[in-house]
């Protein structure tokens, strides 16, 4: 049998391994069958190749064009989905896990795509926040503004998730504007060689914004700086090891950790046999512990049930484990694959016993149990196995060792502070899976857990049509968790952007702020021009363009007649008296939504032109109340600019109704949709 070459892609160039590369193993038949890791390559050189050419490359285009970057690399790598699901047999795994990593991992990319180009302006500069007040008269102002880092992302990542693992770092980097340097788990690098390969081959990457290293990292970490990010995932004690050079400490590099976590899932105190809640959780489980061989971060390693429960549930367990098939990964009866190496199946055996001493093993032998279409003495295969601990508050070891297999342990609960305390005896975890119909507890479960967990995902049988499921991480949402699970935070949608870019206070006067940001605040040069801005395309309209109406006089019948014609007949608007007991009202007062339709009469441009939707409002304040008699007038100032497709933009005008005192009766920020002068 040949042996695979896993290359590493250096500088522009693809680097096959040399003497001192690893082995990998087939899994399923224990043989040699590719070798990765070259020590000749010069990781300075592919530092200094992402720092000169990719980042500045990335830095260059807006997060709107890195979005369509991602897409492109999303739409490429779904083209070529069978050809990472072939190479993925390879490691032992289903066809579906191949959809937990590689479908998983493209629509990250995907929702980082969208995301990018909805909440992230068409610029490079990121405004995270308001505007803060920092002086009497709006003269001096703060706003705190993300800019990329200089340098690169270092991603090291674990085996069990190739491909998600690389997409779901690589993703929010590329959209910071930072080029990567992608490690991958030398057990499956073959996998993560290929979607490499396949973004590299789109030729929308620039140079220097995505290399790989397959092999040892060498000395990588000692040559960051600063303006790096490591961002990590694998097990707590690898993590350990690399937190602890001196160089990263020395340098502050930000160093993000994705660990191991000891996951519960908890039946509600609520719940019994006859709920649906009962047999979603059972079912939960079972797909935790085979999918990946339970090869999984975030797979339900401990369960906790009322101890009236437990012979239930297990009892439950059992008879959906016997219908578990191990087997070659390629086989369509195969419910379960193979672990990734016999290394891996050792340590798995090595967990177990240590689990043992803590807890009965109430399913699945690790010396006898059937393999379909491969020889189990060969290939790294285990069978599922549950064990029963019946005094979880003196065990140690069942909240502590994370057996990265197929592995998980049931015990009883008195009372939900009990499980709580359980729960929580994982030092910090991934996700905890709550099956409950009770609110309340699902707030006292937010209120004694949340400290510990990244995630609480909570299933009872309504959510549960819907729902993603315990151990899917959404882009959408956080992923990370305290203590054991690392301290780190990936994904969370623009969050997990920030993770890769430097947060700066900005103070300073509006003009400055607003050049800044390519956003107008209060207080910063206005410009007019002969026309109207309704009539200005969105190619042509400048941020602080501003018209200001006549002003209007508002009457006692204009309030009447509104609330009658709206049937907003509110006392403070019709009885005068009334109105005068509110603290809050001289006297009647006009309608606020009367004020923002005569806002828009004053100063829409009725004709057919570049506006083409109100499409919303945003932040409304009404700071003072306008009396039959007060006269108002307004001020629209182009905010800001947001293109959505080749034909239109969103634009952001801010809209400040005053009074005959010039007071500010009114502010808020109007969204139009404008098109742009031609399709481009
Ligand atoms: P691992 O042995 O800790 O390895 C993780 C990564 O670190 C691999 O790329 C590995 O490369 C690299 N590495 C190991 N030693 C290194 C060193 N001294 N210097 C630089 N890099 C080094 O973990 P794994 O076995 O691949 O993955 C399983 C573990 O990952 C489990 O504990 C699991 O819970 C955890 N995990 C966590 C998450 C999460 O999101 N929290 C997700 C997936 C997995 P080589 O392979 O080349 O040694």
């Amino acid at each position: 049998m040949s042996i695979l070459d896993v290359k590493s892609y250096v500088a522009g160039q693809w680097i096959p391994p040399n003497s001192s590369a690893r082995d990998i193993e087939n899994p399923v038949t224990g043989q040699v069958m590719a070798q990765a890791g070259n020590d000749t390559i010069k990781t300075e050189d592919m530092l200094s190749y992402a720092r000169t050419k990719g980042a500045p490359a990335l830095q260059a285009i807006s997060f709107h064009d890195r979005a369509r970057l991602l897409k492109s690399l999303a739409i490429a790598l779904n083209n070529c989905k069978e050809d990472l699901y072939n190479i993925s047999f390879l490691t032992g795994a289903t066809l579906s896990d191949h959809r937990y990593d590689i479908d998983g991992g493209i629509g990250t990319l995907f929702v980082f795509a969208s995301k990018g180009r909805r909440e992230l302006p068409n610029d490079v500069v990121y405004l995270d926040g308001p505007i803060e007040h920092l002086s009497k008269t709006g003269k001096f102002l703060g706003q705190h503004v993300c800019t990329s880092l200089q340098g690169v992302a270092l991603q090291i990542n674990a085996f069990n998730f190739p491909v998600w693992g690389m997409l779901e770092k690589l993703a929010p980097a590329f959209l910071a504007g930072m080029p990567v340097i992608v490690k991958p788990a030398t057990a499956t690098s073959y996998v993560t060689e290929l979607a490499v390969k396949i973004m590299l081959e789109t030729g929308f990457l620039p140079d220097g914004s995505l290399q790989l290293i397959s092999g040892g990292l060498g000395d990588t970490i000692s040559q960051l700086t600063c303006q790096d990010v490591v961002s990590f995932t694998g097990s707590a004690d690898t993590a350990s090891e690399l937190k602890a050079s001196p160089h990263l400490h020395y340098e502050s590099i930000r160093f993000i950790a994705e660990q191991d976590s000891l996951n519960a899932t908890i039946l509600g105190p609520d719940i019994t046999a006859n709920h649906n809640e009962f047999s979603n959780l059972t079912s939960e489980v079972i797909r935790e512990l085979t999918t990946k061989a339970g090869q999984k971060c975030t797979a339900i390693r401990r369960i906790l049930v009322p101890d009236e429960q437990v012979d239930e549930v297990i009892s439950a367990l059992c008879s959906k484990l016997k219908n578990i098939i191990v087997g070659h990964p390629k086989n369509k009866s195969t419910r379960m694959g193979s672990l990734v190496s016999n290394v891996q199946k050792q340590a798995v055996i090595k967990g177990t016993k240590v689990i043992g001493k803590e807890a009965e093993c109430i399913f699945g032998d690790i010396d006898a149990f059937d393999v379909i279409d491969a020889d189990s003495k060969l290939g790294a295969f285990v069978p599922p196995m549950l064990y029963y601990c019946d005094c979880p508050d003196t065990a140690e070891a069942i909240h502590v060792i994370e057996v990265f297999g197929p592995v998980a342990t049931i015990m009883g609960y008195r009372d939900l502070d009990h499980a709580i305390d359980l729960a929580n005896r994982g030092g910090g975890s991934l996700v905890a899976s709550i099956f409950t119909r009770s609110s309340d507890v699902a707030r006292q479960i937010v209120l004694g857990s949340g400290a510990y967990h990244g995630r609480l995902y909570f299933s009872d049988y309504r959510s549960a049509e819907e729902a993603t499921g315990h151990g899917s991480p959404l882009p959408h949402m956080l992923h990370g968790g305290p203590g054991r699970a690392g301290g780190g935070e990936e994904l969370g949608g623009i969050r997990g952007v920030m993770r890769y870019m430097q947060r700066t206070a900005i103070q300073g006067g509006p003009d400055v702020i607003s050049a800044i940001g390519n956003k107008w605040v209060p207080g910063a040069a206005e410009n007019t021009y002969n026309e109207h801005p309704f009539k200005r395309y969105f190619d042509f309209l400048k941020i602080g363009e501003t018209i200001r109406t006549q002003s209007r006089t508002v009457t006692i019948k204009d309030i009447e007649k509104f609330a009658h014609f709206t049937g907003d007949t509110f006392y403070a608007h019709m009885d005068d008296e009334a109105a005068r007991r509110n603290p809050f009202f001289p006297c009647r007062v006009a309608h606020g939504y009367l004020l923002l339709s005569f806002a828009a009469g004053l100063f829409v441009e009725p004709n057919e032109g570049p506006v083409l939707a109100n499409t919303g409002l945003d932040h409304l304040r009404f700071t003072q109340p306008i009396v039959a008699g007060d006269q108002i007038k307004v001020r629209l100032t182009v905010m800001q600019k947001t293109p959505r497709n080749t034909e239109y933009g969103e634009v952001r005008w801010h809209v400040t109704v005053t009074n005959q005192k010039n007071e500010t009766v009114a502010e808020y920020e109007l969204l139009t949709m404008n098109s742009f002068s031609s399709k481009s």
